[in-house]
């Protein structure tokens, strides 16, 4: 693979980053995941936001503009001939003696990119649906910002591995906040779409923010707020959203199957709709 370090591209086994960066010291560092599909970048200005939002709550520079970046993940693509996948940037803090204080504003940021092969489109589980476990969300209180530091997320997974399952959803006070590296979703019996509303809860997904409107689009009644655990496990439907993932269904929430056990109505079709528009707007 080719991969971006710091304004060179080279082969990934020559990429080199400092050990007193401090993403390695401290996670001080953000990033995104922008799906590709056809070789084109799904909602690139999306996930432009909120990374300049991000950088913004940790007084961290932009490491270049929005124009730049985009021409880097082009090329990206273009060198490793990238047909589906997703593109990983990381912007950190970049190298300094290693101190808990933000080193001065000279620091020049670090930029890392890298590119992932993987089907979005085809995916078995669109067919079968997801299993999932509820794990406490054990993780900081700004989750709004998509920071580095991804060990209880991590944590979580392997959890759901060990537990024979897919991924885990996370709770606290009872509601499930999102899933380990996904939003979460119930459809209720009257066939209301409800997810947990924006905060410092969760993660401000591009994903679910287009999965919304296309949703109200169609002439979903949606409610935004937060659901327990409870009244997922009696849900009609349930689901995730991500870059990666696109529209997920769960089918099964701490071995309590959803519905008939298998992918709901809504999250089959706001799937369909949702790649639809992704491959009309993608640039
Ligand atoms: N929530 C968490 C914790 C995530 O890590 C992610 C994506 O990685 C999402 C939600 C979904 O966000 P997006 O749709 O922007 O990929």
């Amino acid at each position: 693979r080719t991969v971006y370090v710091n304004g060179v591209f080279c082969p990934e086994t020559e990429a080199v980053v400092s050990i007193f960066d401090r993403g390695f010291l401290f996670a001080d560092g953000v990033y995104e995941v922008t799906g590709v599909l056809d070789g084109k970048l799904i909602d690139f200005s999306g996930h432009m936001a909120r990374l300049r939002r991000s950088l913004a709550e940790l007084e961290l520079r932009e490491p270049a503009q929005e124009d730049k970046l985009l021409s880097i993940h082009r090329q990206l693509v273009e060198k490793n001939d990238l047909v589906e996948g997703m593109i990983y940037m990381q912007v950190t803090r970049g190298a300094a003696d290693r101190d808990f204080l933000f080193p001065a504003d000279d620091t020049k940021p670090s930029l890392v990119l890298f590119t992932q092969s993987a089907s979005l489109r085809d995916k078995p589980a669109a067919k079968t649906g997801l299993r999932v476990v509820t794990v406490p969300d054990l993780r900081w209180a700004r989750r709004d910002i998509k920071t580095v530091q991804l060990l209880y997320p991590s944590m979580a997974k392997m959890e759901a591995k060990r537990r024979g399952v897919d991924d885990a959803w996370m709770v606290e006070d009872g509601c499930v906040t999102e899933g380990s590296s996904n939003n979460a979703y119930i459809v209720d019996a009257g066939g209301t779409l409800i997810t947990r509303p924006l905060n410092h809860a969760i993660l401000h997904g591009i994903t679910r923010k287009a999965v919304l409107r296309l949703a109200a689009e169609s002439g979903l009644a949606v409610e935004e707020r937060p659901f327990t655990v409870e009244e997922a496990k009696v849900a009609r439907e349930a689901f995730i959203t991500s870059a990666s993932s696109f529209v997920l269904p769960v089918v099964e929430i701490d071995g309590t199957t959803i519905g008939d056990g298998r992918p709901g109505e809504i999250a089959t079709r706001l799937r369909e709709i949702y790649i639809d528009e992704a491959l009309k707007t993608a640039v």
